[in-house]
């Protein structure tokens, strides 16, 4: 199994805010960042000259820092759980067509297919597909994660059954359980050990996730995604490079940034987020951001 910590000092904050507080800023900033060169390949950005700003633009046409689907769907699962005071999934899908009904910028087709599906019977979940393997679900699990932390049953529970609302797949199950369960471990301060024993776990159960020796793609397929997050995620030591190294590898280049920024963030805390990434974010998905924190989190940060 990979171990790639012999040689890398990872640099940890101390202070649970702060790993909360970072984990939710860096998915936003991470979807930022990478939203201007998706679907672009490697060597597509290679060609450019990298990309390591907020600059806008892209295939979305977006404003330097504007946010996506990624950050979108946690926002308006973090307000089900705030709203409802707990888990409702009912609550959840609610949100979600809330979100279709504003006209995003950016929809997934699954995410499309199951929040339509629940608008038009209001059921949950549809049935198991293959089709359903795509990242949607994975990046969206954060607001859950803060909720439950502590709690791994309910953890469990909800990061199902928000999952089905849209992606019912074995691998989008197995990846989004992990990426939760990373964050609880690095906001307890377990650090990276402990997140490589999740991932090997991840690997035992479902080899496809295998991510060394690097395949190389970043497609919006959860297994490529997870590849690519796990592979630079495990193989730089700060928060920077971490999420410069992931969106330059193109493809889906928003969602795989914005699942690393939200692992980096809850690694190495809020204070190394680079300022100048921060200041280009939208003011009112900041102030959000910090609200839900403090609300999902209530009872175990100040
Ligand atoms: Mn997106
Ligand atoms: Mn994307």
């Amino acid at each position: 199994m990979p171990n790639s910590t012999n040689n890398v000092k990872y640099h940890v904050s101390p202070d649970l805010k702060s790993r909360a507080l970072g984990a939710y800023l860096g998915l936003a900033v991470g979807d930022a960042l990478g939203a201007p060169i998706e679907f672009l390949t490697k060597r597509e950005i290679a060609h450019r000259g990298g990309h390591k700003e907020m600059t806008g633009g892209g295939w979305l046409k977006l404003k330097p820092g504007q946010v996506t689907d990624d950050t979108e769907m946690s926002l308006y699962l973090g307000r089900a759980w705030i709203e409802a005071g707990g888990w409702n999934a009912n609550t959840a899908a609610t949100q979600f067509a809330e979100w279709l009904k504003h006209y995003p910028i950016d929809v997934g087709n699954t995410c499309r297919r199951g929040i339509r599906r629940f608008m038009l019977d209001g059921s949950l979940h549809g049935v198991e597909s293959e089709a359903d393997g795509g990242n949607g679900a994975a990046m969206r699990i954060l607001p859950i994660a803060l909720a439950t932390y502590g709690d791994d049953s309910a953890f469990e529970i909800a990061a199902i059954e928000q999952a089905h609302i849209t992606h019912y797949s074995p691998l989008s199950d197995a990846a989004t359980l992990t990426l939760g369960r990373m964050v609880h471990v690095l906001l307890a301060g377990q650090g990276i050990e402990s997140c490589l024993t999740l991932v090997n776990n991840l690997i035992a159960r479902h080899p496809q996730f295998r991510y060394f020796p690097y395949p190389g793609r970043a497609s919006g397929y959860i297994v490529d995604t997870m590849q690519t997050v796990m592979h630079q995620f495990f193989s730089t030591n700060n928060f920077e490079d971490c999420v410069v190294a992931t969106v330059n590898c193109g493809e889906d280049a928003d969602t795989t940034g914005a699942i690393v920024g939200m692992l980096a963030g809850a690694l190495y805390g809020v204070s190394a987020i680079p300022q100048r990434w921060l200041d280009k974010l939208d003011t009112k998905v900041k102030t959000e951001i910090e609200y839900q924190t403090n609300e999902l989190m209530k009872g175990v940060i100040k």
